[in-house]
């Protein structure tokens, strides 16, 4: 299939430089104004920002902190479970879903994905509950919800606290069976995002929150972020440093109100692809969970579990302009920090085929339909080949 002209190229995995332009004034009047004002930590931008961002989330209490790992440890810590309780998260994540857990000296227990939304199985997650289970992270993957309402059925019955790692998917809702919409990382005890900049919502720098709908456990956790100090000097808890600085709330304050246009984008460049890549043989499109929108932090194919098959196709696009990333090529459970896990190759068989399998194409919200057809073109002719 001849391609289009004029060129589409260049294209890139995500553009921050197109996305902040129309921003440029205000963020450096927010900048300006940080600055000026040089209340650098906890100045009043981040009670700002967290206010604009729960007002957003369906007033759900927002704490800011550092990163999204942080507030992954923060999540935890604020269960207060003993020494080596199991922590279960997903096979095919992140690290750092379970660097969180076993730095705090929890036992991560890994469970697989279901093949299709690439998220946590609820099935193989009771399967592995035990006695000595604290908690189930799961991991919103990709900008989609995991199966929300089995997993938080499930935690409620067993009796242990549901943590959400949403850092891929802020502004996705879930639909449950009785109608009600929950939002991405408000339905477990504890929910936590990052702002790392590539986030669908980035900052310039570090940062992170995390969300919960009881009073207590945010004002505890809101603690725990800061030394554990329920006021200046006196530490009521062993906490972490872990703030979000002002001038990353004073510019996320100007780029969250341009979240639910962005998101709009990106649902339509992913419509583009699904529409475009439909009929292409051995891709496998990202699956749709008719209960959950998609935010589509990433745009992830499968290909055929053939030897060399993705790096063939990551070569072919890479040799036409088109970059693309293979999130995530190494399982957990075969990283060398986890060794002491005990687990084998073999033993959580869809998260060790993705991790041959699966390629992220380019999707942020300035790429352009001229671009997106470019790149489905591209894919296509390799698959045809
Ligand atoms: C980005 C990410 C994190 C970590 O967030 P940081 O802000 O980089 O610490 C955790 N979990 C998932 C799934 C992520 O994508």
């Amino acid at each position: 299939m001849p391609l289009s002209s004029p060129s589409p190229l260049p294209i890139q995995m995500l553009d921050l430089v197109a996305q902040h332009a129309p921003l440029q004034a205000a963020l450096e009047a927010a900048t300006h104004h940080t600055l000026a004002e040089a209340a650098f930590i906890q100045g009043p931008a981040v009670a700002e920002f967290a206010q604009e961002l729960s007002a957003y989330l369906g007033g759900t209490h927002v704490i800011p902190c550092a990163n999204g790992t942080d507030a992954l440890q923060l999540a935890l810590m604020s269960l207060r479970l003993p020494p080596g309780a199991e922590v279960i998260v997903p096979a095919f994540t992140y690290v750092a879903t379970l660097e969180a857990a076993a730095v705090l000296g929890l036992r991560p227990v890994l469970v697989d994905v279901l093949p299709d939304t690439f998220t946590l199985d609820p099935a193989a997650v009771e399967a592995a509950l035990t006695p000595a289970t604290g908690a189930i992270v799961v991991v919103h993957l990709f900008g989609q919800c995991a199966d929300l309402e089995a997993l938080r059925d499930l935690a409620d019955r067993r009796g242990v606290a549901l943590i959400e790692d949403n850092a891929q998917a802020l502004g996705a809702q879930f639909t449950a069976s009785s109608g009600a919409t929950w939002w991405a990382g408000t339905v477990g005890e504890v929910g936590t995002t990052s702002f790392f900049p590539s986030k669908n919502l980035g900052g310039f720098g570090d940062g992170g929150a995390l969300f919960t709908t009881d009073a207590q456990r945010a004002a505890t956790l809101r603690q725990l972020a800061n030394h554990g100090q329920s006021r200046k000097y006196h530490h009521d808890h062993i906490g972490l440093n872990s703030r979000l600085d002002t001038l990353q709330a004073a510019l996320l304050r100007v780029k969250l109100p341009h979240l639910p246009r962005w998101t709009a984008a990106r649902q339509q460049v992913a419509a583009h692809y699904d529409a475009a890549l439909a009929t292409t043989p051995g891709v496998q499109l990202p699956a749709r969970d008719a209960r959950s929108t998609h935010v589509f932090h990433q745009y992830t194919i499968a290909v055929a579990d053939v030897p060399g098959s993705r790096e063939a196709l990551q070569q072919y696009l890479a040799a036409r302009g088109v970059p693309s990333v293979v999130y995530y090529p190494l399982p957990v459970h075969a990283q060398a920090a986890y060794a002491y896990l005990g687990y084998r190759a073999g033993q959580f068989p869809v998260a060790e085929r993705l991790c041959r399998t699966v390629l992220s194409l380019p999707i942020h919200p300035t790429l352009t339909s001229e671009q997106v057809a470019y790149v489905a073109g591209v894919v296509k002719e390799w698959a045809h080949l």
